[in-house]
């Protein structure tokens, strides 16, 4: 049987975990070469049957979608159409090495089509910097696109079917622990405790009871938020206003060691997936 980390001396573990204290006014932890990050990618992708579509070449590197159709199809209501992306800010590399681990891994369930973007701004990666190279937040540009990359992305979502669940993979250098934010406007079967809990085994939780101005409740913020009475859109607001009623932004605390931020984005994804099997 395997053993599974929620021992009672693995718990205690993780919550001995203290924060680093490196990041002072920015992200300075580690770094990671995203050309190695999304070779090994490309590869897992290959290996297991993805097909690849590559939406913009404009500079060094690709953006490029990853799509697989369902394994098993039990019945037409079972299949759940679900989207990942990550990659957008170039100072938080536990986001692309969760893709590739969970692409290695290969455990997705069955019956779900999913649809991933494992890198948005890897030019920001190269750079080590949450913008992209002409220092555009691309996470704030999705309302009237200008940046090319978001161009290029956004194109290529209007392309897609609708998404049952769509997930953003994020690290925040300030936060206390992990978080998500969850937008289900139409109050459908929240995804966020079962999240959280899966998250807690790996990686401390930030429990305050506000995080970056918002009410948070056991490390899950329910922004009451009106997408368009705000000028600057994120990713997760245009997939919600155009191709998904339930959305979930992970945030890995990244002021703590790169493996567990890595390890809570992936039980993060796989706890919610798991919970359509
Ligand atoms: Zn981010």
């Amino acid at each position: 049987m395997k053993k599974t980390l929620c021992e009672p001396a693995a718990l205690r573990e993780i919550l001995r975990v203290q924060k680093l204290g490196k990041n002072l006014g920015s992200y300075l932890g580690e770094t990671i070469d995203l050309r190695d990050v999304l070779r090994d990618v490309k590869t897992a992708a290959q290996f297991h049957g993805w097909f690849s579509e590559a939406f913009s070449d404009t500079g060094e590197f690709q953006l490029f979608a990853l799509h697989r159709q369902p394994l098993s199809i039990r019945d037409a209501q079972s299949q759940v159409r679900i989207y990942i992306s990550t990659g957008i800010h170039g100072d938080e590399p536990a986001g692309p090495l969760a893709m590739r681990r969970l692409l290695e891994e290969n455990d997705w369930p069955e019956h779900l089509e999913l649809w991933l973007c494992p890198c948005l701004n890897p030019m920001g990666f190269v750079l080590n910097r949450r913008e992209n190279a002409n220092g555009v937040d691309l996470n704030r540009d999705y309302r009237n696109p200008k940046s090319a990359e978001v161009c290029a992305h956004v194109a290529w979502l209007e392309r897609q079917p609708p998404f049952d669940v769509t997930f953003c993979l994020h690290e925040d250098w300030e936060s206390h622990g992990f978080y998500v934010y969850e937008l289900n406007p139409d109050h459908r079967p929240s995804l966020a405790g079962k999240t959280v809990e899966a998250v807690a085994r790996v990686c401390p939780i930030d429990l305050s009871p506000v995080i970056e101005g918002r009410e948070a409740k056991g490390g899950v913020i329910n922004p009451t938020l009106d997408p368009a009475g705000r000028p600057q859109w994120p990713e997760a607001f245009w997939l919600l206003q155009n191709k998904t009623r339930q959305s979930y932004t992970l945030e890995a605390p990244s002021d703590f060691p790169l493996a567990m931020r890595v390890n809570a984005l992936v039980a993060a994804v796989n706890a919610a997936l798991k919970s359509f099997a």
